[in-house]
């Protein structure tokens, strides 16, 4: 038997006006294994803090998704959003499962075309489209999703030099009862500018409006606000076919569902109170086909959905570097893992689990990371079982926007490795060195040498 290790007694207050139905505990049992590979041995191999991508909660996630869209409506594509997550083993994941590519910038259609992704099924969203961005965008037959008017003004003069149609579709802001609304992406509805822009579209020579485009926020809560927009979107579409008898072949109402992780604030956890995906896509799909499109002339409806998709599907292994008492005496434990590389703790309670077996008593900490800053904080109050140097800890659902908005900020990158549904691991991402970094810097010769 194993020797049972020791652990300091504990007086613990007590909390009669928390809400104790839900309680304030989170974990009853330890995380060692992910996708049956154990924690300690992923930490041993590839070392701390690193991120670990489970390609089988990817693809089962995209099928789910998929599902959920095609039980319920004739014609479904999914384009990743790649600054959701633009690693390419996941892109190309997303890619092997169907998914075109949706991306915001040159450097992100750079990547998808990289990935061997027909310019046709990029999508190309976001304000900032350079003209070489665009000279490049109709060179490939990409969809261009215009975002202003300088945009399609520029879209009409590089398409007329380049003698080459240009396939377009305008983004579409509205009031869907969410606010703040997010209206300074594309044209509103309300106020008649998308509409204004629709006919500047039908009246050129050079452009082909290919859809209707729509991504009314991100971490939405609201399944009826989609029901709001494809409503709108639907009407601008039959507005077209009245007015020009052109149908547009699709309706893209952009991503944004929430993902199950926890919002800072929210009194219940997202798991049990975030929609479903069956929930947005019912209140989507039932609009579009209650709209007056003629049935067998349903336009092809395209999601960009990133977060919900990815965010499960990524955990951040770490090891405790100390624990501490403030001066008020609340506990602290201090992680190998800073808020540059898990931005997402800024908005998100995120779960975190320890990676081995642990004893009853648990205690509210606050969770440090590594860096020399305040504002280095990945839990401000979380009930977690006493943890010692060395120990590790798993942070769940990291997936989504953390391994493109980290920064390299005090420490550097750490790996990212990827579990293969055959339970094989494969780095994806090496870990970053000194060297790699020195390569961008210069030093005037007048700086090279100093005595001390
Ligand atoms: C960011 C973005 C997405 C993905 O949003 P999620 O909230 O990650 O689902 C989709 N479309 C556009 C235009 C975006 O900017």
């Amino acid at each position: 038997m194993e020797k049972q290790r020791y652990e300091r007694p504990l007086i613990k207050k007590l909390e009669s006006s928390m809400p104790n139905k839900f309680g304030t505990r989170t974990e009853y049992v330890p995380m060692t294994h992910i996708d049956d590979v154990a924690v300690k041995d992923l930490i041993d191999k590839y070392e701390s803090p690193l991120f670990v991508i489970s390609e089988k909660t990817i693809r089962g996630n995209i099928r789910k998704a998929r599902k959920a869209f095609e039980n319920r409506y004739p014609k479904v594509q999914f384009a990743w959003s790649y600054k959701t997550n633009y690693l390419d083993a996941v892109c190309r994941t997303f890619h092997q499962e169907g998914s075109w590519a949706e991306v915001v910038s040159g450097f992100e259609f750079d990547k998808a075309l990289n990935n061997k992704v027909d310019g046709s099924k990029i999508i190309f969203n976001g304000p900032d489209k350079t003209e070489e961005d665009i000279r490049k965008a109709i060179q490939h037959n990409a969809l261009i999703h215009i975002d202003h008017l300088d945009e399609l003004y520029s879209i009409q003069e590089l398409a007329t030099k380049a003698k080459k149609k240009a396939r377009v579709a305008i983004r579409v802001n509205m009031d869907t009862g969410i606010y703040p609304m997010w209206d300074r992406f594309g044209f509103n509805y309300e106020n008649g500018q998308a509409w204004d822009a629709l006919n500047k579209i039908m009246r050129s020579e050079v452009m082909i409006l290919e859809g209707l485009h729509t991504h009314i926020g991100t971490f939405m809560l609201s399944p009826n606000a989609y029901a709001v927009a494809a409503g709108k979107l639907a009407d601008l579409a039959i507005s077209i076919r009245d007015k020009y008898q052109h149908e547009v072949k699709y309706i893209d109402m952009g991503g944004g569902f929430a993902s199950k992780n926890n919002l800072k604030g929210a009194y219940m956890p997202g798991a049990d109170m975030n929609p479903t995906i069956d929930e947005f896509a019912e209140a989507i799909t039932s609009t579009l086909i209650n709209s007056n499109f003629k049935p067998d002339k349903l336009p092809l409806l395209i999601l960009e959905t990133g977060r919900a998709l990815i965010d499960d599907a990524a955990h951040l292994l770490g090891t405790v570097i100390s624990n501490k008492r403030l001066s008020d005496g609340r506990r602290t434990t201090i992680i190998d893992i800073g808020v540059n590389i898990l931005f997402t703790s800024f908005w998100y309670d995120h779960k975190i689990t320890p990676a081995q077996p642990f004893t009853q008593y648990t205690e509210d900490t606050v969770v440090y990371g590594p860096l020399c800053m305040n504002i280095d904080v990945i839990r401000d109050n979380v009930n977690l079982p006493l943890l010692n140097k060395g120990d590790h800890v798993v942070i769940q659902s990291v997936g989504a926007y953390n391994m493109t908005q980290w920064m390299q900020f005090i420490t550097l990158r750490p790996r990212i490795v990827m579990i293969d549904t055959e339970r094989k691991v494969h780095v994806i991402r090496e870990k970053e060195n000194l060297n790699q970094l020195l390569e961008f810097e210069h030093i005037p010769d007048h700086l090279k040498d100093f005595n001390l």
